[in-house]
């Protein structure tokens, strides 16, 4: 079967082409050959050597003082039954199932998070005019355990930083959680049977660091995915003499305001400027707008942007429009799930009706349950490509007649205009950022795919010219989560080693993504990770991290279940069943040839697929495409193995 699998996706390599309505074909080549370049001057700022540069990613929110007087939940060489590595919506919504499945007491729990505190992305971006895309109804986890009704249809981020916190108190998990630590080493004691977790806690700026071992039955990692800021290494970067900084860890001290009150006033008068039009510069190009002298927007491929449509909650009305029933949370997420992967009947109901409902060609990335697995002749995937095309053509027109309704100045509208396919991108969502291009204090650079070529002592210079700036914002991005082909050790920027020494980064280098089921791997026994590599993707994050959380929680209940009581349970996949797994997702994986000869972005590892000629390489990253026919399909598909109920591929035995 592999071998057939590897056959036919030489054969999809081989077919593969890009078509737009717009001949994009030569734009595309041009992105690929930039990607190229690109992907060698792209600095990740948790890696840097350079002092300047690595400060810029330091917690800007921890509260030393408090933190450091507490008793520290996890302890040197002690022993802990369930380890979460995240404190993010990921790690909380394991603890929380654990918890309400009754497979562990909150007291066998121990969390830690490198950040300050809880909500991980959530924690770190604290930029102006953060909110969540996705309704906060549906993104907001476990609003009906906690009775709590968000304040919009999208959340500001503080907001939803403290429903993290919230959720971590109803849970009693707020002692169970060690922060500012990096887990380091995670390696299988063979002895013990246990996991060994090397870690180094920071104690803020006027103490030296703790580094310990302890040992953990269970290890989930939920390290999330965009965590990692990145800038590009413009030539001159360090030589300039004003401030700059990342979205990731938002200066207030040097825009004035806070997260609460976005009041920018220290910008009056100074000229910003800020690089990169993705989603983070779509909330915060409006925003500094407002304040600055002059604001120059650096583009490099425009945004697609689509109405965002806010609105406050009618507490009144929420209970009969939303929370209708027991349940309704879980519904309208599925319901959600359905329109974004173009799955809907005709006549259901549109729960969510926002802009994500309306671009079914956005399915392209997270997979369709429309379509017939995709063959792997250049007709069948010419067809397949077509198809999509045709479907996203009056979404994308009506994406681009509203640039140009919107912007004023006609030239610069036209520089707006997203000229790609709507799978290309993650979407973003506005009312204010297209508007702001009216404003006389605001231009755009646009730079036609190469970003800035300098950055001088006093400013930025694009095409040979310099604009003197005081301010440089970088809403640049994050690494994207397929480096290392995705392998959960290089996410988690943890080296992780399992039975005989192996090395997970390695076991991914020589195979690709290698899983059973997406959320766990042969000979890392008692080992879960979060992700989307043979599993499932969805544009609700947060939802599909419950989706995950519920799974793997259903491995470790029946592995408790299977052990006589007092023994300690090892649960772990076995080759086979992984392989086989890995087959089932290759089969399918033609499904996303629409994305070849997409623009650089974290969906293409910032166009690595251009960079990779080489076959086997090219197979290697195609094992860790998602299920091809979306989440509804893919959550079948592993009830239907629950549902069987042997635990078919799964060893259980005890430790000793
Ligand atoms: P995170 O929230 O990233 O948490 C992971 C935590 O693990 C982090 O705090 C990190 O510090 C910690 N960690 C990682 N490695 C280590 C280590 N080695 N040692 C110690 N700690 C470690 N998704 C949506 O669906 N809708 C949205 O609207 C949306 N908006 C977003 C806006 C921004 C600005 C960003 C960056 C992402 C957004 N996302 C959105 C994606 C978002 O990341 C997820 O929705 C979700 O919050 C991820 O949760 P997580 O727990 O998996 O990861």
């Amino acid at each position: 079967l592999l071998e057939k699998a590897v056959k036919e996706l030489h054969d999809i390599i081989e077919g593969l082409r890009l078509k737009s309505p717009f001949d994009a074909e030569e734009l595309a080549e041009d992105f690929a050959q930039f990607a190229k370049d690109k992907l060698e001057i792209l600095l990740s700022l948790t890696k840097t050597d350079e002092k300047r540069l690595s400060q810029l990613v330091e917690d800007p929110w921890a509260d030393h003082d408090l933190l450091n007087a507490q008793d520290p939940p996890i302890k040197e060489n002690g022993v802990y039954k369930h380890f979460i590595l995240g404190a993010g919506y990921g790690g909380l919504q394991y603890a929380v199932r654990l918890l309400e499945d009754g497979i562990a007491r909150a007291d066998e729990i121990r969390l830690l998070d490198a950040a300050g505190g809880f909500g991980g992305t959530w924690y770190w971006n604290r930029f102006p005019g953060l909110h969540c895309d996705i309704e906060s109804y549906v993104y907001l986890p476990l609003l009906e355990e906690t009775g709590y009704i968000p304040s919009k249809k999208y959340a500001p981020g503080h907001e939803i930083r403290a429903h993290a916190k919230r959720i971590a108190a109803k849970w009693n998990l707020v002692d169970k959680t060690l922060f500012r630590t990096d887990v380091e080493e995670i390696t299988w004691d063979e002895l013990s049977e246990l996991w060994n977790i090397r870690i180094k806690q920071s104690r803020g700026p006027l103490h030296s660091p703790w580094n310990f071992t302890f040992q953990a039955q269970y290890v989930y990692l939920a390290a999330g995915v965009l965590t990692k800021p990145q800038i590009p290494d413009i030539p001159g970067l360090l030589s300039f003499s004003g401030s700059l900084f990342h979205t990731a860890r938002w200066n207030y001290n040097v825009t004035g305001g806070s997260q609460e009150n976005q009041q920018l006033f220290k910008l009056n008068e100074k000229r910003v400027a800020i690089v990169g039009t993705a989603a983070t510069s779509i909330g915060v190009v409006p925003e500094v707008a407002k304040y600055a002298g002059e604001l120059y927007v650096v583009q490099r491929t425009p945004a697609y942007v689509k109405p965002r449509n806010q609105q406050p909650t009618d507490p009144k009305l929420f209970g009969t429009q939303v929370a209708r029933k027991q349940g309704w949370q879980y519904e309208r997420q599925i319901n959600l799930n359905r329109f974004m992967t173009n799955a809907a009947a005709p006549d259901e109901e549109n729960m969510v009706g926002d802009g994500w409902t309306d671009m079914p060609a956005y399915s392209a990335v997270l997979g369709s349950p429309s379509h017939q697995v995709v063959g792997s002749s250049p007709d069948e995937l010419n067809h397949h490509v077509d198809k999509f095309h045709a479907l996203d053509l009056p979404h994308m027109e009506a994406v681009r007649n509203r640039v140009a309704q919107v912007v004023k100045d006609s030239k610069t509208a036209e520089k707006l205009k997203p000229w790609f396919p709507s799978w290309c991108k993650r979407p973003t969502f506005s009312d204010t950022y297209l508007e702001s291009f009216n404003l006389p204090n605001v231009h755009l650079l646009d730079t036609g795919g190469k970003g800035p070529s300098e950055i001088t002592e006093s400013g930025i210079v694009i095409d040979d010219k310099e604009y003197p700036v005081d301010i440089i914002i970088f809403g640049t991005g994050y690494e994207p989560p397929s480096s290392g082909l995705g392998s959960p050790a290089a996410r988690t920027n943890v080296k992780i080693y399992g039975c005989g020494g192996e090395s997970l980064n390695d076991k991914w280098l020589s195979k690709g993504a290698t899983t059973f089921h997406g959320y766990a791997t042969n000979g890392f026994p008692n080992l879960f990770f979060t992700g989307i590599n043979q599993a499932t993707i969805t544009g609700n994050n947060v939802f599909m991290l419950g989706l995950i959380a519920e799974h793997v929680a259903y491995f470790v209940s029946e592995a408790e279940r299977r052990v006589e009581p007092g023994q300690r349970a090892i649960v772990e996949v076995s080759k086979e069943a992984e392989d086989s797994h890995s087959t089932e997702i290759l089969n399918r994986s033609a499904f996303f040839s629409p994305q070849v000869g997409c623009t650089p972005g974290y969906f293409n590892g910032y166009g690595e697929a251009s960079r990779i000629t080489d076959v086997a390489e090219k197979l290697k990253r195609a094992r860790g495409a998602a299920w091809s026919e979306g989440t509804v399909s893919f959550l079948r598909y592993i009830q239907e193995w629950r549902d069987e109920g042997s635990m078919k591929g799964v060893s259980i035995t005890s430790a000793g």
